[in-house]
């Protein structure tokens, strides 16, 4: 029977090796984490991720052929394929703070696996990292143990957070790259027999190594890109009376730009396109590509820039000032179907409106309390100007409550801004909100779900991303 082990329980880990595990029931899949209290958590019945779908393959395969374990070493010793899927966060100190991607939880795990390996082995860099990231990882592998063999794969993953299960039983692609040379080559085969459980062969690419771990971070800076092209075209609508979705569906009807990812709205967070983003630009410019740092760079700047805009648009049209006033916020994940806060444009918007001494009320369905506290009390981590993340003075926490419900959030309430797109926000009794806030009473929509027509005929005073204003 093969033996996989995952190194990293997180978002990607879990839910892949879940799958791997239920369409591979030959195959015996051991999940390993340094953190105790997730370990326990995916043995537990609340998993630590909310994912739709994902309960349902755990509880099919655990106990059977997939387990999660602390106990790191011993899976990783009787493994055959070692997955790699720990996080690689952006440095925040040292050569290349606030671009580069930190690498010591990928170091400190290919140290361990170079300890305790007593057979050969397949390492697979799950996690994204840098281009080039598996010869340092070849270096730590064979300098401390040369009778091994090991093989790096890269085998970057695509999935998206809100959507994990449907894509991971469904890929676009399997990207594989490794080694030319026959050990390589039979490496490559090898992960390409798990996943020909149920991707179809044509959906399984393989390429050099160097190829596969730029492709992920070129994917990601591809799929950021195109959000702030449209955003920044929402700047443009707003200034002429265009109409960014009617702008959206033009020029996605052209086949060369296709119609997905288009969509406006405040920003694009979590955990990936930004960092992915800054580690690209960071190699452009270790390679003295300047002009293309820049360009990618742009990205990024133009995603501050309208959540920046989002906020000044609440204040102005609010009399110029938010002091004082209650404001909802509905949605605070980074996008819908996900507990995840990381990144989230929220976080930014919520502190804006902070700033001006606004009184938040925040309501979203699966991010807790000690989730929003935390994220709101760390000061914004500036890519530009790189600083320590550091606690924020106490006071803000005392101008947000979180609450568990869209009506309670806005009672009361000047104005409502909807931060995530949760499929529960478009059908909310908007005229119950609208008796029961302060007149006039405002609604600030970062993503353009909500009917505008329908929600001015109530009476509201509304503001969407890109929309022509208020008549
Ligand atoms: P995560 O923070 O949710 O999970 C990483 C896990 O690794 C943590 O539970 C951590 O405790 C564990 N870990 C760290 N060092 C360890 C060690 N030495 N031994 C054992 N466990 C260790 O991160 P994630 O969101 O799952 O992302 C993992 C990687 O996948 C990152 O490189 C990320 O860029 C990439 N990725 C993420 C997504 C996404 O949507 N989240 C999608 C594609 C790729």
């Amino acid at each position: 029977m093969v033996k996989i082990c995952c190194i990293g329980a997180g978002y990607v880990g879990g839910p892949t090796m879940a799958v791997i595990a239920l369409k591979c029931p030959k195959i015996e899949v051991a999940v390993v984490d340094i953190s105790v209290s997730r370990i326990a958590a995916w043995n537990g019945d609340q998993l630590p991720i909310y994912e739709p779908g994902l309960e349902d393959v755990v509880t099919q395969c655990r106990g059977r052929n997939l387990f999660f374990s602390t106990d790191i070493e011993k899976h990783v010793a009787e493994a055959d394929i070692v997955f790699v899927s720990v996080n690689t966060p952006t440095k925040t100190q040292g050569l290349g703070a606030g671009k580069a991607a930190d690498l010591t939880y990928w170091e400190s795990a290919a140290r361990m696996i170079a300890n305790v390996s007593n057979s050969n082995k397949i390492v697979v860099e799950k996690s994204t990292v840098p281009v080039k990231t598996a010869e340092a990882i070849e270096k730590i592998l064979t300098h401390n143990s040369r009778e091994i063999k090991y093989q790096i794969l890269s085998n970057p993953e695509f999935l998206a957070e809100g959507t994990a299960i449907q894509d991971l039983f469904n890929p676009d692609r399997v990207l594989i790259g490794g080694r030319e040379t026959p050990e390589g080559q039979k490496a490559i085969q090898a992960l390409k027999d798990v996943y020909a459980h149920w991707v179809p062969e044509d959906r399984i690419i393989t390429t050099n190594l160097w190829s596969a771990e730029l492709s992920k971070l070129a994917a990601n800076a591809f799929l950021a890109q195109r959000i702030s092209s449209v955003n920044a075209m929402s700047a443009l609508c707003e200034a002429t009376g265009a109409d960014v979705t009617q702008v959206s569906h033009a020029i996605g009807k052209d086949t060369r730009i296709g119609p997905r990812f288009l969509n406006s709205s405040v920003g694009f967070g979590g955990s990936c396109f930004q960092k992915d983003i800054l580690n690209l630009v960071y190699i452009c410019e270790c390679n003295g590509l300047t002009e293309v740092a820049n360009y990618w760079k742009q990205v990024i700047k133009v995603n501050d820039y309208q959540k920046n805009r989002f906020v000044n648009r609440i204040v102005s049209s609010m009399f110029n000032t938010v002091s004082g006033k209650k404001i909802a916020i509905l949605g605070f994940a980074f996008k819908k179907d996900t507990g995840d806060t990381r990144e989230t444009p929220a976080i930014d918007v919520c502190k804006g409106l902070l700033g001006d001494k606004a009184k938040l009320s925040i309501y979203d369905p699966q991010v807790t309390e000690d989730q929003i506290q935390r994220d709101l009390s760390m000061k914004k981590f500036d890519w530009d100007h790189p600083i320590h993340l550091q606690p924020m003075s106490p006071p803000a926490s005392k101008q947000v409550s979180v609450v568990w419900d869209a009506y309670q959030a806005a009672k009361d309430a000047h104005g409502v801004c909807i931060l995530t797109e949760w499929d529960e926000f478009k059908t909310l009794d908007y005229q119950k909100i609208f008796d029961n806030m302060r007149k006039p009473a405002y609604i600030f929509d970062g993503r353009n779900i909500l009917d505008v027509e329908k929600l001015r005929e109530i009476g509201f005073i509304v503001y969407s991303i890109g929309k022509p204003l208020d008549p």
